[in-house]
């Protein structure tokens, strides 16, 4: 018998009781802006980023509109103007070289190894031409963060780390988003927590914590966050930073703060998911495991693997008879962007020099998504499709 899967790959789950419940008091007395509230009520969103920065270890957060704004506004705080390059991974989403480019700033793409992590190499060659790298976690893969950070220290290049997928992820005990100067998460639908839109930005920098304040939208009110610094980290600021509105507001607040609560549990959830998945497709002809250091947490949201040098028919056979059977497998070589995949060339507002080494490794990185919505259950199932339709096809080429 062929097996299927026939649940849905973008299905998230529900949002929890608590966060209904404050979402609909939020909506009574109406005020969902984070600046209205009634004396001496403190917001959702104040409270919000106060229980953010706890969870990461951060003297300040800032709750945002997205997870790209929290890098734009992250570069901005940095002092990132038109013209200047700004690194970043050829291997990452359209929201990250487009905070960039959001500024009038150029990104310069640095390679991707096998392990799906940033090139060390290749940035150390490219660190001298900006100030800034725009780190992208890609798929919540993180690289050697105690080289990457030895090299940028010794350059004077600051780092910025887009956590849209290493919530609740770490580097040799240190949470993702804790070794630059600033760590930013999107709080997005497909991320690890879910308000539809949303971003945090993180920092111990009392100066950039409080150019961010400003940049967000915070008028003169920034008395009223619990995580921002003391009122005269803005004295110096408070007059030539500009307001570039992208505001956190109460109700997505008051429907974040119980999936923070839950969200060392969550990330559990996740990794059971990911590590059935990952046995299951250990040893399978043809396809490479990524396999993960010993010093990285992981949060297993999506799963990768490689289907190095196979031939482009060979590899969208092994898609579309995934997707007949139920398994939906995004391939991020495809030389056109299909939906959210994308490769460094397909981004033509920022032209880069091609990269031979990682062409090949883009080329066969075979991308999953693993809702909570999934049991252990489906999750052996699926990788039982695809370890079948991947031997098959293998089988196929060597025949
Ligand atoms: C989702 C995502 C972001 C931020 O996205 P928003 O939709 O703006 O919240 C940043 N980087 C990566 C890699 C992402 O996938």
């Amino acid at each position: 018998m062929t097996e299927r899967f026939t649940g849905t790959f973008t299905q998230q789950e529900a949002i929890p009781e608590a966060g209904i419940e404050a979402a609909i008091a939020v909506m009574r007395h109406g005020r969902l802006h984070r600046y209205n509230t009634a004396p001496d009520e403190v917001s959702e969103t104040a409270l919000l980023e106060q229980e953010f920065a706890e969870y990461a270890g951060s003297q300040y957060c800032l709750a945002v509109a997205s997870g790209g704004y929290a890098m734009a506004t992250a570069l901005r705080a940095l002092g990132v103007k038109a013209g200047d390059k700004v690194l970043s991974n050829a291997f990452t989403l359209a929201p990250v070289p487009g905070a960039i480019a959001s500024l009038g700033a150029v990104p310069v793409f640095v390679g991707v190894t096998e392990s799906l992590t940033i090139d060390l190499d290749d940035l150390e060659g490219k660190l001298g031409e900006a100030r800034v790298l725009l780190l992208s976690h890609m798929r919540g893969h993180i690289c050697d963060m105690d080289r990457l950070m030895a090299m940028c220290d010794a350059a004077d290049v600051k780092v910025v780390e887009d956590c849209a997928h290493t919530m609740g992820a770490a580097w040799n005990g240190v949470p993702s988003g804790r070794h630059g100067a600033i760590g930013c998460y999107s709080c997005q639908t497909y991320k690890h927590v879910n308000s539809g839109e949303g971003g945090f930005l993180v920092t111990d920098d009392p100066h950039l914590a409080a150019k961010a304040v400003m940049l967000s939208g915070s008028y003169m009110l920034f008395e009223r966050h619990l995580a921002a610094p003391p009122k005269e980290a803005f004295d110096d600021i408070k007059y030539d930073t500009p307001n570039i509105s992208g505001r956190m507001d109460n109700l997505r607040a008051a429907i974040l703060r119980p999936q923070i609560a839950d969200l060392a549990a969550q990330c559990r959830r996740w990794n059971d998911r990911y590590t059935t998945l990952e046995d299951g497709l250990r040893d399978t002809p043809g396809l490479t495991v990524i396999d993960r250091p010993a010093k990285e947490t992981i949060v297993g949201s999506s799963i990768q693997f490689l289907l190095l040098d196979w031939a482009a028919s060979a590899i969208r056979d092994v898609i579309s008879r995934c997707a007949a059977r139920g398994v939906e497998l995004k391939w991020f070589g495809a030389p056109e962007p299909v939906a959210f995949t994308s490769r460094y060339d397909s981004w033509r507002y920022a032209p880069s020099k091609p990269m031979a080494a990682s062409d090949r490794v883009l080329a066969g990185i075979v991308d999953m998504r693993v809702p909570l919505t999934f049991s252990i259950e489906d999750c052996a199932l699926i990788a039982r499709i695809i370890r079948d339709e991947v031997s098959r096809a293998h089988n196929r080429m060597s025949a």
